[in-house]
């Protein structure tokens, strides 16, 4: 099941203890003419990590810690080793992952595959840009070792492949120094969406800003929100010690208000699945900020970059139809006018997303990559018998307001994408790159998913 539960497939799935078994799977998958697509820990919120009615190899068993210096803050690991298991391994000797998604439960191989980023990629860059080099298996058998001066053009081209060109091995990451485990966090409130933006651009010296929209907010209210900007708490560094507290003291609370169990409160988010419901539930959020405008507080590193891991399975307030989210990146200059219109015409077709964030990004070296000088607008919408048809033709306007402002789309959070509109983000040059990667990784065309099939069928002859 895709981790949004609105897509499912049934797969043949494998687990391969080693690269040898994954090379036998590769050559049963030729002789019995099936594909295979890989899994990490599943955690794309679509279709990328199912392969229906074909193979799919479950990679989260190589998660082996392989090499690690607390000196230079190198480490080598397995591509199933998760970003949990990362931090944890880390942090008390004063190191963290430079770039994290908004959960820790992805491992490093599907973090390379997407080339994630987290409320810092305007300042630190996308995933890749911190990977000092890996080891991958292509289908055809061959090992590669990729570093940016050996072999460049395959390592800006599989960092962000979505697992089309071959299966990560080990990475090597260069982990960033931290000299204590808190953030120092800022909560600004905004009247709209200029006001959001623009709070957003005058905290580009942070160490992370994002920004909670309210989309269901209309009138002059469109785009109300609160920006979060946080900036590492800095000791010297000669205070780090291995078993600083701070430092240990990571983990999130199991309880909301000192009471109710986390793991219940998706029974209680049920009660607001729907449209009324994500209407109160965002102005509570955004009068209750109102009135914390500018408070100051500080948060575990832990706290602070995985906030939608403290209720578990709350997803499950948005069965039986689940839920989808739409990325869209926009250019710096056009944001303001395009968000506009892309949160007007969600409340024009009455299918309002529950939740919305905004990111400010910069450019990047990958062949297949999202960011640009500009923002993102993460929307999740729940899925219903009611809405799904509104839905997915909301979801086509809104790639053409996109695709018509130069916009992108990023695969890790896609459902809903046209092969029209991934073409166009795209673009031929950087097709054609891709076209002639498959070949040389993947002459065979083995490697494939749901996601590839559907937004980029030619790249496998389709
Ligand atoms: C609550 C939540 C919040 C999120 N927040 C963010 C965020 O802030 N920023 C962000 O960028 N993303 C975010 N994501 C998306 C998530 O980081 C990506 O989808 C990530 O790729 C998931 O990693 P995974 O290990 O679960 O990979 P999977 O979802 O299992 O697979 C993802 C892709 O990676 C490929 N893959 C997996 N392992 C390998 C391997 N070893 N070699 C080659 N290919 C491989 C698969 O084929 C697939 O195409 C979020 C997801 C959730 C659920």
């Amino acid at each position: 099941m895709a981790w949004g539960m609105a897509s499912e497939a049934s797969c043949y799935v494998y687990y391969p203890e080693d690269e040898s078994d994954l090379l036998e799977i590769f050559e049963l998958a030729k002789i019995r003419g099936l594909s295979v697509g890989f899994r990490g820990a599943g955690q794309s919120y679509g279709d990328a990590a199912l392969n229906g009615e074909q193979i799919l190899v479950d990679l989260s068993g190589w998660n082996k810690i392989l090499e690690w210096n607390p000196e230079n803050g190198l480490i080598t690991v397995q591509t199933g080793v998760t970003i949990a298991q990362l931090w944890r391994h880390v942090v008390s000797s004063g190191w963290w992952p430079p770039v994290v998604p908004g959960t820790m439960n992805p491992t490093l191989g599907g973090c390379a595959a997407m080339n994630i980023h987290g409320k810092n990629q305007w300042r630190v860059g996308s995933f890749g840009e911190h990977v000092i080099d890996f080891r991958a298996l292509l289908p055809s058998g061959e090992i590669v070792c990729c570093n940016r001066s050996e072999s460049p053009e395959l390592f800006y081209g599989m960092l962000g492949s979505f697992g089309m060109l071959g299966c990560f091995v080990s990475i090597t990451l260069q982990l960033k120094r931290i000299s204590s485990g808190e953030v120092k966090v800022k909560a600004l409130s905004a009247a709209n969406l200029d006001d959001l933006l623009h709070t957003i651009e005058s905290h580009r010296d942070e160490d992370y800003v994002v920004g909670w929209v309210d989309c269901t907010a209309d009138g002059n209210s469109i785009g109300r929100g609160i920006v979060h900007t946080a900036t590492h708490v800095d000791h010297s560094i000669d205070e780090i010690l291995p078993d600083d507290s701070n430092m240990n003291r990571q983990d999130l609370p199991s309880k909301v208000l000192g009471i109710l169990p986390n793991s219940c409160v998706w029974v209680l988010l049920r009660m607001f699945n729907y449209r009324i419901g994500y209407k109160t539930i965002n102005a509570i959020r955004y009068y209750s900020g109102l009135l914390r405008n500018g408070h100051i507080f500080k948060q575990s590193l832990a706290q602070f970059n995985f906030l939608l891991d403290y209720v578990p399975n709350w997803k499950r307030a948005l069965l039986p139809g689940g839920l989808i989210q739409y990325q869209c990146f926009v250019p710096f200059r056009s944001a303001p006018a395009v968000f506009r219109k892309v949160i007007e015409s969600c409340n024009d077709s009455r299918v309002s997303p529950y939740l919305g964030v905004v990111k400010r990004h910069r450019p990047d070296n990958f062949l297949i990559s999202c960011n640009l000088d500009g923002y993102s607008l993460a929307m999740d919408f729940s899925v219903n018998d009611r809405n799904r048809s509104r839905l997915s033709s909301l979801l086509g306007e809104l790639d053409e307001i996109i695709v018509e402002s130069g916009g992108r789309f990023y695969f890790a959070k896609d459902s809903t994408l046209r092969p029209e509109s991934a073409r166009s983000f795209l673009g031929p040059k950087t097709l054609a790159s891709l076209m002639d990667l498959k070949l040389l990784c993947d002459p065979d065309g083995v490697l494939q998913s749901n996601l590839s099939r559907r937004i980029l069928p030619e790249l496998h002859g389709f």
